[in-house]
């Protein structure tokens, strides 16, 4: 088996197949851990976390104010944040590396393009490997169209502004997607004066409508301007700053002067230099079609997985496809995924997370359902931690009693959702998640009291 990408889809693929006992390669051109570990998931949450311990000095929080004197961190303290976060992601990519070891997982650090079906060429060893199955694991990489591409200076993508170490006093993000309302997040958290650019109606326009809406007013009270329906014309670089040109929905045209502007209008399938044309294999808009067990066909010994295959682009599903498409290989009959069994996170200070379908997908394709919500402030740990914003919603089947979707706006989103995926999966009915005991006081405890006002029997609302 070789394994092309180490990212969380490639590394678990490799493994999972060495585990059912295929010798197995994996091939790296850049750093072990692919986007996830090294310009995505690790170093953001780690930014974001001291970003938000940052934003909570020199406020009383929780009866408790430590004075500082500076709005924007110094560049000691700059520099400790993002060192911190290349530690994290560094940490996780060596942890990787051990486990390739453990599971006696050959790495070979090059980059591999396809001869034919059952050949890979190394490109720096000049070298030919013969595979018997192959599963691609090649990623994504920044989106850079005109006039957003980045030159690293003044015009960020996603990996400058990760890498760069830079608070600047002014910052313009182009997109208000996950990963554009998190960058404003951490930003504005240090000092930036942050104003995001978002096209679409809403910011997070995927996730419900109160929780883009609760989002969008927790972030202009942290003092972020958010501009939606709005489209960037282009940008207008000068010495040290730039200006941003962009239609607002009446058609006006507005010039904005910012020190920095950070493209997060998303990522690009990474399939070009793969040696698809070998394989007599058209991509679609950039992505690797596959068949319903990631079989690249007509090759049935190779298998793509991960963003480079499109739907969502998120580390848990590229790792679950891994899983599955070893599993496939191997000659298992693996239990697959729906899209809606993906959960989503938005890992901002109030977090937002979400599971199954939405109303508006429930409304279109016509299936019965009821909803009901519940207030996070009525959690006695919400109250404790001084964090009381935010509902847990579900959408329900009257009938089976089972939970179509879950949408939940809290701290702590991201943990939470957990419990309605499993129950999602298992088609567990809202009686038997009433009948468990949750400890109290948690936030998961929203969880119970969700279900039971389902029911009719919540105690607590
Ligand atoms: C800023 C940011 C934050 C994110 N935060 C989250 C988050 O919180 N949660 C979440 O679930 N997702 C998050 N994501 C998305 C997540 O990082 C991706 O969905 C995930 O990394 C995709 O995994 P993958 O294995 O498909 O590819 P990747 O992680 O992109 O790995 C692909 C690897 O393949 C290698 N490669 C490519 N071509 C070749 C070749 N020909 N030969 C050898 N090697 C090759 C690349 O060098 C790369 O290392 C975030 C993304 C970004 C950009």
């Amino acid at each position: 088996m070789v394994v092309i990408g180490s990212g969380p889809g490639g590394y678990t693929a490799a493994i999972r197949a060495s585990q059912l006992g295929m010798n197995t390669v994996v091939l790296e051109k850049a750093e072990i851990g692919g986007t996830c570990v090294n310009y995505g998931c690790v170093p953001t949450k780690a930014l974001l976390e001291s970003a938000h311990f940052f934003a909570s000095i020199g406020k009383n929080r929780l009866g408790v104010e430590i004075p500082h004197k500076n709005k924007i961190p110094d560049s000691s303290t700059i520099a400790a944040i993002w060192d911190r976060s290349r530690k994290a992601a560094l940490k996780s990519s060596m942890g990787i590396t051990s486990l390739f070891k453990k599971y006696s997982v050959e790495l070979i650090r090059d980059a591999g393009v396809f001869v034919d079906s059952h050949h890979i060429s190394l490109t720096a060893a000049g070298e030919i490997l013969e595979f018997d199955y192959a599963i691609i694991a090649s990623g994504s990489l920044p989106l850079e169209k005109p006039p957003y591409e980045s030159d690293d200076q003044i015009i960020w993508n996603y990996r400058s502004a990760l890498l760069k170490s830079e608070i600047p006093a002014s910052l313009g993000i182009i997109g208000g997607g996950i990963i554009g309302m998190e960058m404003a997040d951490l930003f504005s958290s240090l000092g930036s004066k942050v104003t995001v650019y978002e096209y679409a109606p809403s910011i997070l326009p995927f996730l419900e409508d109160f929780q883009a809406k609760g989002l969008k007013s927790h972030f202009q009270k942290e003092g972020v301007k958010i501009h939606e329906n709005v489209r960037v014309e282009n940008i207008l670089k000068e010495e040290s700053s730039a200006i941003l040109r962009y239609r607002d929905a009446q058609d006006n045209l507005n010039n904005e002067k910012y020190d920095r502007i950070l493209n997060a209008t998303g990522v690009r399938p990474n399939a070009e230099a793969l040696g698809m044309d070998k394989l007599e294999v058209a991509t679609v808009n950039g992505f690797i079609p596959v068949d319903d067990e990631y079989r690249v066909l007509p090759h049935r010994n190779i298998f793509a997985i991960g963003d480079v295959i499109g739907g969502r682009r998120l580390a848990h599903k590229a790792s679950r496809e891994g899983h599955i498409a070893a599993e496939f290989a191997t000659g298992a009959n693996p239990a697959t995924i729906s899209e809606h069994e993906i959960p989503s996170v938005v890992y901002t200070r109030l977090a937002a997370a979400g599971v199954g379908r939405t109303e508006k997908e429930l409304m279109a394709e016509k299936t019965c359902y009821k909803m009901v919500s519940f207030p996070v402030n009525a959690l006695a740990m919400a109250t404790a931690i001084g964090q009381n914003q935010g509902e847990m919603r579900i959408y329900y089947h009257p009938e089976k009693e089972t939970i179509l979707g879950a949408h939940i706006l809290s701290p702590l989103a991201g943990e939470i959702i957990t419990y309605f995926s499993v129950f999602m999966k298992n088609e567990i009915h809202l009686k038997e998640i009433a009948e468990s005991i949750f400890p109290h006081p948690t936030l998961s405890e929203g969880v119970y009291e969700v279900v039971n006002a389902a029911l009719g029997v919540s105690c607590n609302i």
